[in-house]
C-alpha cells in the first residue's frame, strides 16, 4: 500500500551538512520526497509537535535541541512508507542502531539522533497535517 509519512532532518544533521546525504539515502531506498521545507521551529511548534512526550524527563532538552538550528520537514511517499522510514532510520539510540541505518551512520547520541519519523499510520496523518496542508503534497 502506498503511504506517506513525516520525516524531519534534525538540527545536528543540518548543521553538519548531512541534509543531501540523508535525502539521497531515502531516495536510494525507495522513498520519494512528496513535500519538503527547511525552517527553524519555534518553541511553540516544537512543544506542540512532541506533546506526547511532555511528561518525559528529557522534554525540555528535546525542545531546546529541535529549536537549536534549521530542520528539514519532508513528506516521504512509497510502499509501506511509515515502517520503511523507521527501518531506514534505525533505533532511537545510535549505539543500538543496525549497521547501515541513518542513525548508525550519522547520529551523535540518543538526543541528537539526526532524524525523526512518524511511528504509525495514525501518527503520520497527525504529523503531516501539523506541518503540511494536503495541497502541498505531490
Ligand atoms: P522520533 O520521534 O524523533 O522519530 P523515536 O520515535 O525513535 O524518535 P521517541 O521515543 O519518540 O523516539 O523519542 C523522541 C525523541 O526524543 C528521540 O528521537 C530523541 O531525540 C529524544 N529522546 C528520546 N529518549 C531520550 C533520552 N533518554 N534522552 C534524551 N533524548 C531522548
Ligand atoms: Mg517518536
Amino acid at each position: 500500500m502506498t503511504e506517506t509519512t513525516l520525516s524531519i532532518i534534525k538540527p545536528d544533521a543540518t548543521k553538519r551538512n548531512l541534509t543531501g546525504r540523508i535525502i539521497a539515502h531515502f531516495e536510494e531506498h525507495g522513498l520519494q520526497v512528496a513535500a519538503m521545507k527547511m525552517t527553524q521551529l519555534s518553541r511553540r511548534e516544537a512543544e506542540g509537535f512532541y506533546a506526547e512526550h511532555k511528561a518525559r524527563p528529557f522534554f525540555g532538552e528535546l525542545v531546546d535541541f529541535m529549536c537549536s538550528g534549521p530542520v528539514v520537514l519532508m513528506a516521504l511517499k512509497g510502499e509501506g512508507a511509515v515502517m520503511k522510514n523507521r527501518e531506514l532510520m534505525g533505533a532511537t539510540n545510535p549505539a543500538e542502531a543496525a549497521e547501515g541505518t541513518i542513525r548508525k551512520l550519522y547520529a551523535r547520541s540518543i538526543g541528537e539522533n539526526s532524524v525523526h519519523g512518524s511511528d504509525s499510520a495514525e501518527s503520520a496523518r497527525r504529523e503531516l497535517s501539523y506541518f503540511f496542508p494536503a495541497t502541498d503534497l505531490y
